[in-house]
């Protein structure tokens, strides 16, 4: 059933893609996708089972075995990326709208990520051609080189938030160095990852390939994870699956690659220019609705500067605009799925407890229905605060005072989780000194979130298991050989 938000030509139903064919579930099974402003169900999608996971495995181990796509050159495979990336930025419009539909994301910002997607694989197209490998000389005794070879079948799971981007994110550097794939997207939106196929056929990428199949993580991804023909997991997701997968995987001892989940602090000293910092710390997390992994969901500010910084932030919070998706001026749309709105309304409830509310607190005026949060700020929020210390992947953050820079980071580190750190100060030394000291995986000092594909990503503690990005994604997916030979 579609709705009055619904774009233009709906697929009408949502279906694996194996072998270069769309296909049902073998058992015919389905499950329901919602739109985050009706949740109504506008479309069904084909729930993956093991069995429809061993089709997709075999066809992509066939096409890397059999195949020409392991055994092109890099400049071969390079074209059929930027043929790639040229259709995707051609549909930017129409994979925001979709994009946006299926996950409540504003659409200014599912365009953002839809352009994003396109960089990723013009990035890892260039790369893999420009890649060089290591050759070493002992004068007179012994030459060394690396051969560098596609490792097989590449298992990639991935999340609900940003989906398209985030599967290119995969998907670039999978294809790029060779491998053949088997994509399993979030069940809450399935709907972008089902444009791939079309897209991939049109670039000519082999038949093969690429696998998609949708299901549940407990079925599809589970049964993913433990075939045997799958010697490589790359995911992203919640830190407990992760725990999950990787005890799932360790049977089969193989490569894994873990971008987990964040409460990542934004640490705002009293000589910063609060101007600029209150307005990165307002879009560090509320963008993307709060849904990012490196959401700076913990502002920690400096008792000289603390009672102007809230009093700012909570004013500009409440000026965020909250609207339906597809409208152009939102910044805030609805949240994925009903049972995320239930989790970081409870955390809301549990923020009410611990913390000062200075803004939001509930539902936004005009959205009764839909999974609509006002942006929320809790101040005064202690470090052993469940608000301080969980996760919530919405529109809600905590805001603590510091005195020194010894409590500062001493805060900063006080979680499970290290993805990301802001900072903000003018003090050069202090920078570079608590940059290094930070446990983060990613740091941005005076800076919003942006980030060049070359740099490492990738957190520490149980925000993550090894970094992608640049040569890592080329590592991850690669086996480097050595060869030794005595002259
Ligand atoms: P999730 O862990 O619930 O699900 C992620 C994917 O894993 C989905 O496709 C799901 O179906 C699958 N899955 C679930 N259980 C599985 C199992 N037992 N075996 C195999 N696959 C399984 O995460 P989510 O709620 O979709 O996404 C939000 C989380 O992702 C947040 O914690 C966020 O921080 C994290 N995230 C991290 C990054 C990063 O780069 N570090 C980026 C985006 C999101």
């Amino acid at each position: 059933m579609t709705d009055a938000y619904a774009p233009a030509d709906l697929p009408e139903k949502i279906q694996h893609y194996i072998d270069g064919e769309f296909v049902d579930s073998l058992d015919g099974d389905t499950f329901e996708v919602l739109n985050p402003v009706t949740n109504e169900t506008y479309v069904l999608a084909a729930a993956g089972k093991k069995a429809d996971i061993e089709r997709a495995v075999a066809a992509a181990k066939r096409a890397f075995d059999e195949g020409p796509w392991p055994r092109m050159v890099p400049r071969e495979r390079s074209r059929v990326l930027h043929r790639i990336a040229d259709i995707v930025e051609s549909r930017d419009a129409r994979l925001a709208e979709l994009e946006s539909y299926d996950s409540g994301l504003p659409i200014t910002q599912a365009l953002g990520q839809a352009r994003r997607a396109a960089e990723n694989f013009r990035f890892f197209a260039d790369l893999i051609v420009a890649q060089a490998d290591d050759a070493f000389k002992v004068p007179g005794k012994q030459m060394n080189y690396v051969n560098r070879k596609p490792i097989g079948v590449a298992g990639l799971i991935t999340p609900w938030n940003t989906p398209f981007m985030l599967e290119s994110w995969k998907l670039g550097p999978a294809l790029a160095t060779g491998n053949t794939v088997v994509l399993k997207p979030a069940e809450f939106t399935p709907l972008s990852a089902s444009l791939w196929a079309g897209i991939f056929e049109e670039a000519g990428l082999p038949k093969g390939v690429f696998n998609l199949v949708n299901g549940l993580g407990e079925d599809a991804g589970d049964a993913l994870v433990k075939h045997p023909d799958v010697p490589l997991i790359s995911f992203t997701g919640e830190s407990r699956t992760g725990q999950i997968i990787f005890g799932n995987a360790a049977p089969f001892l193989k490569g894994l690659s873990m971008e987990l989940g964040g409460k990542s602090p934004a640490v705002v000293f009293a000589d910063a220019d609060l101007d600029t910092a209150i307005d990165a710390c307002i879009f560090g997390v509320f963008s993307l609705n709060g849904e990012r992994c490196t959401a700076g969901s913990r502002i920690l500010v400096q008792r000289e500067v603390y009672d102007e910084f809230v009093e700012r932030y909570a004013a500009q919070a409440k000026r965020v605009k909250v609207g339906l998706p597809h409208d152009p001026t939102t910044e805030v749309g609805a949240l994925v799925h009903p049972e995320h709105y239930d989790k970081v309304m409870s955390y809301v409830e549990i923020g009410k407890g611990e913390g000062r509310l200075v803004a939001g607190g509930g539902r936004p005026e005009g959205f009764p229905t839909g999974n609509y949060v006002a942006p929320t700020v809790f101040a005064d929020v202690a470090p052993d605060a469940r608000i301080f210390q969980e996760e919530i992947f919405g529109p809600v953050v905590a805001i603590t005072p510091f005195d020194t820079d010894e409590e500062a980071l001493a805060l900063a580190n006080n979680t499970r989780y290290g993805l990301a750190a802001y900072i903000w100060t003018n003090d050069l030394k202090r920078a570079h000194n608590f940059a290094g000291a930070v446990e983060a995986g990613m740091v941005w000092l005076n800076s919003n979130n942006v980030r060049d594909l070359r740099t490492p990503f990738g957190g520490v503690k149980a925000s993550g298991l090894g970094h992608e990005g640049g040569y890592r994604s080329i590592d991850f997916y690669t086996d480097q050989q050595s060869v030794h030979i005595t002259l």
